[in-house]
């Protein structure tokens, strides 16, 4: 590809998961591109828009698809803002390449087809093995939670980790730089793993890695553990919520806190955890219209639905019958009372005796005769 004024040529490969899912046969939906031979000037005289600050990254003008110059990393210091970056036009594609975490992740592809694979990443998609690129792997520890997700991703085309990855894997861990990755870093890989396939074996690559107890200190791993034929049928934040059900609640708090969980994920995961704490199956018609309204059964049905999936699975009881309980307490209507004379806090009491009067008559096998 030529430049603006023609002195310079630069190249433009795919790279990464796009060439990567590709070989696999997988459908490609985001696609990343390295440039090599160019300075930012050039892709900016091109209309490209510069995005990233710590490396330059820019926007295709079109296709607003992501151009990273090719650049080399050196370590230097704590975390992953210490590194060194350079993105002179002379660092090659191997070199980029290099700075990846895993060999199926360091395949380029030229315009014209042909594919560039210094660390043989094909042989590793056909050997189904998840293997560093260079002992630069241990540089930045999210590429721990990286195989680990990886290994998540894959598991359904049976890729192993090669075992000296694993074992620079759990060499990250005991030197203790996980405590410096951002909670936001953490976050994204554990999210993208609870929507693969086999979001446990994420944990169990980390458990192997003895990575849990640096990542998630606070989380009560379930024993025995959760089924995930159970899980598959469950949303993300539904996932996460069964796999904390056995973390107690002041832990659970402080470890959602601590990871930034959305609060989508965050109040699911305490509900759920505080139903098994404080309230049981077979309680008092007054006790489950207590909790109906601390869950806002009656506001959210949404939430509620999804709520009760939940526990229901953990209890071994039907949703249905907890969607019951709800219906039987959301259709009552406070126009009657309020014709009677009731206003104010006499009327909310009175709904309140309403519906746990309406929870009595229910046949329901959640409730205490
Ligand atoms: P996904 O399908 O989840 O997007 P991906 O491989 O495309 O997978 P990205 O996070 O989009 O993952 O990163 C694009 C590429 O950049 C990777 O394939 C890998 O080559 C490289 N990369 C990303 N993060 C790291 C990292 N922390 N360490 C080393 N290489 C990385
Ligand atoms: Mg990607």
């Amino acid at each position: 590809m030529k430049s603006a004024n023609n002195t310079m040529t630069y190249q433009v490969y795919l790279v990464g998961g796009a060439v990567r899912d590709a070989l696999l046969g997988l459908d490609v939906v985001d696609r990343d591109w390295v440039v090599t031979g160019a300075i930012p000037e050039q892709l900016e005289q091109q209309g490209y828009q510069q995005v990233g600050k710590q490396f330059p990254v820019f926007l295709h003008p079109v296709s607003k698809e992501e151009y990273a110059l090719a650049r080399r990393e050196k370590k230097q210091g704590q975390g992953y803002t210490g590194f060194i970056c350079d993105f002179s036009p002379s660092i090659s594609l191997e070199e980029d390449l290099e700075r990846r975490d895993l060999t199926i992740n360091a395949i380029a592809q030229a315009e014209n087809g042909e594919l560039i694979d210094p660390f043989h990443g094909q042989q590793d998609i056909a050997n189904k093995c998840l293997r560093h690129v260079s002992d630069a792997f241990v540089e930045d520890p999210l590429r721990v939670l990286r195989v680990a997700r990886f290994a998540a991703r894959f598991k359904e085309f049976n890729f192993h980790i090669a075992a000296e990855t694993m074992r620079l894997m759990q060499t990250i861990s005991t030197s203790g730089e996980l405590a410096s990755l951002s909670p936001e870093r953490v976050w994204r890989e554990l999210e993208k793993a609870l929507a693969t396939s086999h979001p446990l074996t994420f944990f169990h690559v980390l458990i192997e890695a003895k990575a849990m107890s640096y990542l998630f200190t606070e989380l009560v791993w379930p024993k025995p553990p959760v089924s995930e034929t159970q899980l598959l049928a469950l949303d993300k934040a539904q996932r996460w919520a069964m796999i904390c059900q056995h973390t107690p609640l002041e832990q659970l708090n402080r470890l959602q806190n601590a990871l930034r969980c959305p609060n989508q994920y965050k109040n699911l995961a305490q509900q759920v955890r505080s139903f098994i704490e404080q309230h049981a199956i077979g309680m008092t018609a007054e006790a489950w219209q207590a909790w109906l309204m601390s869950v806002s059964a009656i506001k959210k049905p949404q939430a509620f639905d999804k709520l009760v999936q939940v526990l229901s699975l953990i209890t071994s009881t039907q949703a249905k019958d907890w969607q019951a309980l709800r219906l039987a307490i959301a259709k009552l209507n406070a126009t009657d009372l309020i014709k009677q004379g009731f206003s104010g806090a006499e009327l909310g009491e009175a709904l309140r005796k309403e519906r746990i009067k309406a929870l009595q008559v229910l046949d329901s096998p959640l409730l205490k005769n």
